[in-house]
Formats: C-alpha cells, structure tokens, sequence
C-alpha cells in the first residue's frame, strides 16, 4: 500500500476573504475540519457571524460598479488566468478534496476536472452574455435585449462536492459582472480555501469574490441581506425548500436551490450485462454513495428469474471485491464516509431495512479495511433485495453506499413508482432498445436522464437540472442557465427620427 503524499502538513487555521484581504472573523467561535479517512483534525473553520457577512456585503457591493463596467472580454481574462492556475495546482486541490470529504483520489481528480470545465465555459462570456435585436418591429423602430448583472450574489455549499458545486455557480456569476460571496459547508471548507488562494493569486479586483465560513447564522444574513439580488443553494431538502427557498423568496431575492434526491436505475432484460453492472458500481458506491446523483434504487424489470440472478450475482461479485480505505491510496476504490454521524445514519437505514423484511444480502458492516485506521467513518457497501416501494429504504435518502433492489413486472410500472418518488434528480435505464430509451426520457419525471449511464451528471455546458423535491426555482447552475440566472434582461425599444 502506497499513500500519496498529503498536501496539507499542519492543521490549517482558516480565515475569511473579504475585500481582497484575508481575515479573522469576528466571531471567536471555530470547529474542526476532520479528515474522515484517519479521524485526524486537519483544519480550524470559524463559526462567521453576520458582522462578518455585512463586511463582505459591503466590499462586494462597493466593486460592482466597477466590475460590471469591466468589458466582458477582460472578465474572462481573469478566468483563463484562474484556470491556469488550476491547471497547475491540479493535483494538489484533488488531494485536499481526499484529504476533507474521503473519496478517492480518482473521483476528487474527477471532481477537479469539472470545476475547472465550468471556468472554461465561463470564459465564453463575450458570446453567452449577447442580448439579441430585431429592427423594424415598426416602422422606424428597433427592439433589442441586453442582458446586464444585477449586483451581489451569494451561494451556500454543501460538503459532498466541496470544489465543484460552488464552481457551478462562481465563473458565471463573475464573468457576468456581479460580485459574489461565497458559503462552502464548515464540513468541507479546505477545496474552496484553496480556490480562493489562486484567486487572490490571479488579482482579480478586491470585493469582487469574498468568501464567509460558517453555519446558519451565515446563511441567515445572507437570506435575509437587502443587498444580496440572488443565492444559489446546493444541499438538503428541508435547508433548501424550507430555509434557503423560502426565506431568500421572502426576502426579495432571486434563488436556485439544489436539493436532496432518491434515483432510480432501471435494467431492461435486454440491458449489457458486463457494462450495466460496470456502470451500476460507479452509481451506488462511488464519492460512498454521497452524490445527488447516486444510484439509490435498483429496478429489475421482468419475471425471468434467471436473468435476475445472473445478473445480481454479477453485481455482488464486483461488490464484493471492492477495496476500502484512505483515497490517497491509489488501489482503493471506495473511501470513508464523511464523518461518523453520516456512518450512524447509514447504520440506521440498514437496521430499518432489516425490520422492514427486506433481504440484506451483502452485509456493508462486515468488511476488510485495507489500511490500518480508525473505523469510524468506513462501511463497506451493501445490497438488500427483496425491497418493495412502500419501505422507508426505499423512500428515503440515505446518502451512503446501499442498494435497494425492487423488481417490477414492466417498464410502465418502473416508470410509475419514479414518477411517485417526491424526488425527481435523476433517473437512468439500461437497455438496448431505441422505443425503451426515447420512452423513459419522454415519461419520466426527473431533471437528468442516463441512457445507459450510471451517473448523469450534465456537462458544465448543459444545466444541472432537477425537478420536484429535488429542485426549487427556475435556473439551473451551469452554462447558459447560470448566465440568464445571473443577469437581467432589459428590453429597449427605439425610433429612429
Ligand atoms: P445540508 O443541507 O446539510 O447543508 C448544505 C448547506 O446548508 C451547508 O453550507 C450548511 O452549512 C447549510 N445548512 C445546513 N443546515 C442548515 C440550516 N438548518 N439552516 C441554514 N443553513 C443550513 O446538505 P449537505 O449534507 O451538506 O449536502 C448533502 C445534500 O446535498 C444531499 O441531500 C444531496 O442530495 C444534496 N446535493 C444536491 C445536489 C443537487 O445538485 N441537487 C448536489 C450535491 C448535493
């Protein structure tokens, strides 16, 4: 076993960035960042309060005239500056992702990459922000859109995706001509601590992007702030339905909110078996099956017995060779979950399991760890069959690497109990039939559909999307979405005497 060397040598004690200058919060409050894999304190984070929120409104406010003012083309400079430097600190920001979440070095490269493929989008600003025109609406008059930023953004983060979710959001808002502050999840803050290093290293203009560490009076004072027009949210449903969406729409201002998600994948007796179970791996038990778009619920559909069994024999078999351990190990192929009260709630769900009769057929509480480190976060994966759709596994969103396992007659009633789940993030078949595919993206009520793919996770030119549960509000982070959420369109109409 060879780790990789660790970025991060001393606990690090973390500050905000606000105004272009690094500072101590007000607030003398501050919690551990833990690194999951080794239970080792790596970070201090501070609890901000909302005097701090109100130095980086006030600093984000006072640069936006002038940064909006900035031409587009010279905004994105900035962005090809920061992406460089990204590029050049590639591996380290994937190795502090490993090091403060616990996936593995692979994923966090992953991770990295697509980030940093929203920077890159973003600098196409000059042609994303164009309004459009049309003369002679009458006679002698032209109407034209343009598209102009609106002032103070903020996002609130949450601690799955600590470097790339918040990058969803950052590049657009920016390249636009808005100022933005900057909440990522006390669990998870070092990615983003890094990012904002390379930004004060690019020079963008001070006030223009600020970062404010904390908890929920942060997020208070962010919702409840008249200078902020907009937030974006990633996280929970209860925070973003009931807090983040409520709270900013009362207040004023426009929201995005991102939120929880229960997905389906859906096998065909027609689906490739060898690739199906390959993609089926990387949906449940990648990022420890702590991504929005994790594979929640298996559906077989069909009564051929035979094909069920060969194919979940495969499954288990893949299952259960995987190896556990620190993600700095390259061998390793599922990490810890992120702390042990996420592993308790995940424990939780297989008691729950167990006394709603489901059959739990590869047990994640017995496994091999490779490495010798505290157990608190590590669970192996986990299988239950013989689930139906009215048990809470079934229901709920456990967030860690466990299948659900239903069988169903049909298409149609596996498109049914979809359209059921109050979540509606995504939703993936596996089939070789054309009539199958088209079929399942027209009926099913979820934002991202996989055709054979295990994670549907939208480019950063196409828009995160998400509907129900899953999603509150009208734009989606990413690509063009991003630029219409971050601007306004006015219309002018003129004549011409
Ligand atoms: P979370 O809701 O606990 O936290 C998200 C953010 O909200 C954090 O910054 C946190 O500090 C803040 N927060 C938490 N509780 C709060 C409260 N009561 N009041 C105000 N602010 C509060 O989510 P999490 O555990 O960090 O992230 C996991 C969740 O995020 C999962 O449900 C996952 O599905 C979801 N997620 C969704 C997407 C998507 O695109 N739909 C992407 C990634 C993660």
């Amino acid at each position: 076993m060879v780790l990789l060397e660790e970025p991060l040598k001393e606990v690090k004690i973390l500050k905000n960035y606000i105004d272009g200058e690094w500072v101590a919060s007000k607030s003398e409050v501050s919690v551990d960042v833990v690194n999951p894999a080794l239970m080792k304190v790596i970070g201090k984070v501070p609890r901000s309060n909302a005097e701090d929120v109100e130095a980086a409104v006030i600093a984000a406010k006072q640069a936006f005239p002038e940064w909006r003012r900035t031409t587009p083309l010279a905004r994105s400079r900035y962005l090809f500056r920061l992406k460089g430097l990204m590029e050049e600190n590639f591996e380290e920001i994937s190795r502090i992702g490993t090091m403060e979440h616990g996936k593995t070095i692979d994923e966090s490269r992953g991770e990295t990459r697509r980030g940093i493929e929203n920077v890159e989008v973003a600098t196409g600003i000059p042609s994303l922000m164009m309004g459009y025109n049309l003369e002679d609406i009458a006679s002698g008059i032209d109407e034209y859109v343009i598209r102009q930023p609106l002032g103070v953004f903020a996002c609130i983060a949450p601690f799955n995706f600590p470097w790339m979710v918040p990058l969803w959001f950052i590049p657009y808002a920016v390249a636009t001509g808005n100022t933005y502050i900057l909440k990522p999840s006390s669990e998870t803050p070092l990615s983003m601590t890094k990012l904002f290093e390379l930004i004060d290293e690019v020079g963008f203009p001070p006030g223009v992007l600020n970062i404010v560490h904390g908890g929920r009076e942060v997020v208070s004072s962010i919702l409840r702030h008249p200078d902020i027009k907009g937030v974006s949210f990633v996280g929970s449903t209860p925070v973003g339905r009931d807090v983040v969406f409520k709270e900013g729409a009362a207040h004023g201002k426009r929201v995005q909110a991102q939120c929880g998600a229960k997905n389906f994948l859906v096998v065909m007796p027609d689906a490739k078996v060898r690739q199906t179970v390959a993609s089926i791996m990387t949906s449940f038990y990648g990022n420890t099956g702590q991504r929005c778009l994790s594979g929640a619920n298996l559906v077989m559909v069909g009564e051929d017995d035979g094909f069920y069994d060969g194919f979940m024999e495969a499954v288990k078999g893949t299952t259960k060779s995987m190896r556990i351990g620190y993600g700095l190990d390259e061998s390793v192929q599922m990490g810890p979950l992120r702390s042990p009260d996420k592993k308790k709630r995940v424990l939780g769900y297989i008691d729950k399991g167990l006394e709603e009769g489901a059959k739990l057929t590869l047990d994640g509480r017995k496994f091999e760890l490779t490495g010798d480190y505290p157990d608190d976060c590590y669970l192996g994966p986990s299988i239950f069959e013989g689930v139906t759709k009215a048990m809470v596994i079934a229901k709920d969103e456990i967030f860690g690497p466990v299948m659900s396992v239903i069988r169903v007659k049909d298409l149609d009633e596996a498109i049914a109990m979809i359209n059921d789940c109050p979540f509606g993030n995504s939703a993936m078949v596996f089939t070789a039939d054309g009539g199958t595919a088209r079929k399942f993206q027209y009926e099913t009520d979820a934002g991202n559909i996989g055709v054979n793919i295990g994670v549907a996770a939208p480019m950063a030119f196409f828009p995160f999307s998400g509907m129900k549960d899953s999603f509150f509000g009208d734009l989606h982070g990413q690509g063009r979405d991003a630029v219409d959420f971050f601007t306004n369109k006015k219309v002018v109409i003129m004549r011409w005497f």
